[in-house]
């Protein structure tokens, strides 16, 4: 069930084609513009940067909503964030408004990498997003052992207010 089209594919900046989709590692999909093109050896892009990320995907999943009981998806963000929703919602562009059971559920414990380096080691800082919401910057060199309740590798956390 591929519901998602390839839209026109123009880049907004220069006016070339997109080159086709491409899936990274962590899953997400993006377009490279065909007038610019990654360079191994400087580690830059050359020619025109522009990069258009496509959604992911969604999911069915084998649960089913506790609000009407259709069948569950989900759904991942741009920013990997994870949400299940209910499959019988459906969001208009027209109207911007959706329709259907509005039930949705954030996954728990969804991270994100971002730009910036432990002041501890230097690796990755990855934003990490409780269930309850809360959120902190901790380390990608860390990890919890769940058998020794600890953590393995750099513990560097910082709570967000
Ligand atoms: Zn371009
Ligand atoms: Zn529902
Ligand atoms: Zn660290």
């Amino acid at each position: 069930m591929e519901k998602n089209k390839i839209e026109e594919s123009v880049c907004p900046k220069c006016g070339s084609t997109l080159s086709e989709v491409i899936t990274t590692k962590s899953g997400k999909r993006l377009q490279r513009c065909s007038a610019g093109s990654w360079n191994e050896e400087t580690r830059q892009t050359e020619g025109c940067a522009f990069v258009k990320w496509l959604p992911v995907p969604d999911e069915t999943l084998d649960e089913k909503c506790p609000k009407c009981g259709a069948p569950l998806i989900l759904s991942t963000t741009r920013f990997g964030k994870k949400l299940k929703k209910c499959s019988t919602n459906s969001w208009d562009p027209k109207t911007r408004t959706s329709s259907g059971c509005d039930y949705v559920e954030w996954v728990k414990g969804t991270s994100e990498p971002l730009d910036e380096k432990c002041p501890d080691c230097g690796e990755n800082l990855v934003l990490y997003t409780t269930s309850s919401g809360k959120r902190m910057k901790k380390c990608s060199a860390g990890s919890w052992d769940k058998e020794t309740r600890s953590v393995v590798g750099c513990n560097y956390v910082e709570w967000l207010k």
